[in-house]
């Protein structure tokens, strides 16, 4: 992903262009069906749309507040406490744009030079990068197929007395889990026995399927004050392109966080701010109604996929499953495999060996199943019959 320079920073002269923006590239000009970079094929929800669109045109375009409208920060408040039981302030939220934004503003409001950060592999390209030029050292926590579990041993090994932070992904991308209540037990007892702060990236919060609701480390016992929850209205809202994240921390922590943030895009545009403000405040029935229509997209690419000799695994959550490729009886490890299918079979995908800063797991491929029924129908089509040349 990035050469360390000499001491220890990535260089970004060296670095390669994120594999999502590289995929997507060759989607945009092979005419692929991109189920690579995640996201929905559809507009968005149209009075989402439609709010934001009154927005634009009704109120202000000017700055709004650096943390975010009182209107939005207020409203993330109220939607965690009916839909995860937390107990958050509006001073406790910040508006980011994005959530990329805020993972880069705590880790540059919290990182002191030689702190570092367990971070647990696969992970999302953007964190490595972040911690080391905010002057931190990140320790790498290794997890593997199929359970991709975490264990109390494998924690000891990966921490130092100088590990300040616990980074992480939950629900997981790529990978499709959702951290099993003794798992979140154990981080939580983990930071508190060795004073981490834990900086929670949730953004898949709320694309979790069967049944299954999420649960925040923050309300876990003695994560209260030593959490950063950070939120996207992309995910939630199927609008990638807005870029409205925040972070939620206790007061001392969110002063911090906010000082980061005002140096670095300092204000969201507002008119997406009253939209997602307003879409936050929806009844029950419409979070419902959404997951379970990613539900029917994944069950739909899933069975396809296995109709067709792929070997799939289990995802409960996010928009994303994998393929096994061996299981599958395909003789190519994840990255040929994508090149491949890119060109061959007119499908973009991306190989989990990206989500690796080193010994990369080399034998799964992920796909993005947050498009409409015609296009999985297609692209599964198109894999079968890449599967059936190979045969
Ligand atoms: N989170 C998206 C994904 O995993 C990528 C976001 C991005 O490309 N910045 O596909």
């Amino acid at each position: 992903m990035e050469t360390p320079s000499p001491t220890g920073h990535p260089v970004y002269r060296d670095m390669l262009t994120t594999i999502f923006e590289k995929m997507s590239a060759r989607a945009r000009e092979t005419g692929a069906i991109n189920l690579g970079q995640g996201f929905p094929d559809a507009q968005g929800p149209a009075d989402i749309l439609q709010a934001a669109a009154d927005a634009l045109l009704t109120r202000s375009n000017q700055y709004p507040p650096m943390a975010g409208l009182p209107e939005l920060r207020a409203a993330v408040a109220a939607h965690y406490a009916h839909h995860q039981g937390l107990d958050l302030t509006s001073q406790e939220v910040i508006v980011t744009s994005g959530a990329t934004e805020a993972i880069a503003a705590s880790l540059l409001a919290l990182i002191r030079p030689g702190d570092e950060v367990l971070v647990l592999a696969p992970l999302y390209d953007a964190y490595l990068p972040l911690i080391e030029r905010a002057g931190g050292l990140a320790r790498v926590l290794r997890l593997t197929p199929p359970h991709w579990r975490i264990d109390r041993p494998a924690l000891e090994a990966a921490c130092t007395p100088q590990t300040r932070f616990l980074l992480m992904n939950n629900p997981v991308n790529p990978t499709g889990i959702a951290l099993r209540e003794g798992e979140l037990a154990l981080l939580a007892d983990f930071c508190v026995e060795r004073d981490l702060i834990a900086i929670c990236d949730e953004v898949w919060e709320h694309l979790t399927f069967d049944g299954v609701a999420h649960r925040p480390l923050m309300a876990l016992p003695g994560m209260r004050d030593r959490t950063v929850k950070i939120g996207s209205a992309g995910k939630i809202f199927s609008v990638t392109g807005w870029k409205v994240g925040w972070m939620c921390a206790a007061p001392p922590l969110a002063t911090l966080l906010a000082r980061a943030h005002q140096f670095i895009t300092f204000s969201t545009p507002p008119h997406l701010q009253w939209a997602v403000a307003q879409g936050l405040a929806q009844p029950e029935d419409w979070f419902a109604a959404m997951r379970a229509g990613y539900q029917a997209s994944r069950d739909r690419l899933v069975e396809g996929l296995r109709a067709a000799g792929y070997a799939v695994n289990a995802s409960a959550a996010t928009w994303f499953v994998t393929i096994d490729l061996p299981a599958s009886g395909i003789a190519m490890d994840d990255v040929e495999f994508c090149e491949r299918i890119v060109d061959e079979a007119g499908v973009a995908a991306i190989p989990i060996s990206a989500f690796y800063p080193a010994e990369p797991v080399t034998h799964l491929v992920r796909l993005c199943f947050s498009k409409a029924d015609a296009v999985l129908d297609q692209a599964i089509a198109r894999l079968a019959a890449f599967r059936a040349s190979l045969m």
